[in-house]
């Protein structure tokens, strides 16, 4: 079945498996528009969420054009990934696509001990065909000289945008340095901001193709809402919410500092829920634990900071919460963490007044307003009309809509490598 959907590729044998395997029947909007400019040869800059399918469509065809000049004595692809998280995701990925082609990958990030960067050199001595890798890692390694990149045949940036958030577009410009001139250069974003085109300019070649999946749209199936709520009673909220609710099988809840997020775990551990948390308090070995558990659904509920929001992949979340509004963006990868592939999800936003702005900024971006449900009883209410007045002392009806006053999404990333 597998085969004839995805026949018109024309793929190996061997991946036409991996794809079987899989159970991947049809190429999705992204990987239908995305593979034939791939193995055409021309550059590409995507603009597509995660959850859209978009690790496959750069995978498959750079495993299959791999596959076709194994010799397995330099390094054919650099994947750069803004996280760890994100890397051994992408890692895991060439493995089962790539199972039966013979391809070998590494995940190269930070954070990991002697033994592991004597490993990480020795595939970067010996040749790996694609090393999946954070930017200041890579880096680190490309600096002591012994990285066999010469015939590097592709250099894959995914979540670009999140990267350049993140302050790497130094060291991406300095990774670039050390490559070859003569590569094909696939540039995948969530977003299409100006700075990523100013990047595009400087790394592909002129010209690129560009394959656009409806960028500022949440993905299709995600149920969405959210409520006004004081920002001391979010916890008891989420409590409230959470309550009898067992049915759901995966809930992943999003706040923004580490502190909330173990806030938050505490509380619903005092109620014998199943969850568990991810921050960057932890170890790595610890949080892939932890994102293992999950997965399996040993555990029911995961609490993270922004590490594990975009391309994570995790199926079959039903519920996820945001205890704080995130920037747009954000927004709509974490809403992007339900619905995958077939799936579909509720995600629901807990906005207190001083949030309202941003909240209304998401809006923008999805262009759509989320319907705002009525609190249980026992909450505060909640009065935005201060804030819509630019904070004078004014009491009046409830008003909706905010004073803007953002402040950018820049935060202090501990995890970059
Ligand atoms: P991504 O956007 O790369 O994070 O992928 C989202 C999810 O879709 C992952 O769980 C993939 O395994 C899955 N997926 C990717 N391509 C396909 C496909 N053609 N058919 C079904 N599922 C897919």
């Amino acid at each position: 079945m597998s085969e004839e959907n995805f026949s018109q590729f024309k793929f190996n044998s061997d991946l036409f498996d991996g794809l079987t395997a899989m159970g991947f029947s049809k190429p999705t909007p992204i990987q239908q528009q995305a593979i034939p400019v791939i193995q055409e040869g021309s550059d590409i800059i995507a603009c597509a969420q995660t959850g859209t399918g978009k690790t496959a469509a750069f995978l498959l065809p750079i495993i299959d054009t791999i596959g076709k000049s194994n010799s397995g004595k330099h390094i054919d692809a650099i994947v750069i990934a803004p996280t760890r998280e994100l890397a051994l995701q992408i890692d895991q990925q060439v493995d089962a696509l790539g199972y039966f082609t013979g391809i070998s990958s590494l995940a190269i990030y930070g954070g990991t001990d002697g033994v592991e960067f004597v490993q990480q050199k020795k595939a970067l001595t010996e040749g790996a065909n694609i090393i999946i890798a954070t930017p200041g890692k890579l880096l680190s390694h490309l600096r002591l000289g012994y990285v066999k990149s010469k015939q590097l045949q592709f250099l894959i940036l995914d979540e670009a945008d999140r990267m350049l958030d993140m302050g790497f577009h130094d060291d991406i410009m300095k990774i670039i340095s050390f490559l070859p001139k003569d590569r094909q250069t696939l540039l995948f974003s969530a977003t299409m901001p100006p700075k990523i085109r100013q990047l595009a300019k400087k790394i592909l070649k002129p010209d690129p193709a560009e394959v656009n999946i409806a960028i500022s749209k949440t993905a299709d199936g995600v149920l969405q809402a959210a409520y006004y709520v004081m920002s001391n009673e979010k916890i008891k909220l989420i409590e409230n919410m959470l309550d009898g609710k067992k049915s759901y099988k995966s809930i992943l809840i999003f706040a923004s500092t580490r502190s909330d997020v173990k806030s938050i775990t505490r509380a619903l551990n005092a109620k014998k829920f199943a969850v568990d948390q991810i921050q960057s308090d932890l170890e790595q070995s610890e949080r892939e634990q932890v994102l293992r558990k999950f997965k399996n659904k040993t555990i029911q509920m995961l609490v993270a900071t922004d590490i594990v929001s975009r391309g994570i992949d995790i199926d079959d979340i039903s519920l996820i919460i945001n205890y704080n509004v995130p920037g747009a963006e954000d927004y709509v990868h974490r809403v992007g963490r339900t619905a995958r592939a077939e799936n579909t999800g509720l995600a629901i936003t807990l906005i207190d007044p001083e949030e309202n702005y941003k909240f209304k900024k998401i809006e923008k971006l999805i262009q759509q307003e989320v319907p705002k449900m009525q609190l249980p009883k026992g909450f505060s209410k909640v009065d935005l009309t201060e804030r819509n007045r630019g904070y004078s002392s004014s009491k009046s009806k409830k008003g909706y809509g905010g004073k803007k006053r953002f402040s950018g999404n820049k935060k202090n990333y501990k995890n970059r490598s």
